[in-house]
């Protein structure tokens, strides 16, 4: 529940990366992380005041059903990541939807 982990393109090089939300840390790399050693880029988590539209309301929600864990891991999957490769910074959650909705 509420473990998240997508496999994002890079919006400037193109290189696949996952993203990585849950209890192993929030973070993405370009490799497959379970191999061990790769570089990890940590996410930046949005600020929950600043959040708007479905974000806020899936937030809400979360905080309403007594979910602070979903809700935390929310404002990852709402916040900043970049690209181990290029380093271009890009919104998770825009780079996720592009390629599939999140499963919660
Ligand atoms: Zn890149």
């Amino acid at each position: 529940m509420a473990q998240g982990e997508y496999e994002v393109e890079c919006p400037y090089c193109g290189v696949n990366l996952f993203i990585v939300i849950g209890e192993e840390g929030f973070f993405s790399c370009s490799d497959d992380y379970a191999l061990g050693d790769v570089e990890k880029s940590l996410l930046r988590a949005a600020d929950p005041a600043e959040l708007e539209g479905l974000a806020e309301r899936l937030h809400d929600q979360a905080l309403a059903d007594g979910q602070p864990v979903v809700a935390e891991r929310l404002l990852y999957l709402f916040g900043q990541s970049s690209c181990t490769d290029c380093g271009t910074g890009f919104s998770v959650a825009d780079r996720v939807i592009a390629n599939a909705m999140p499963t919660w």
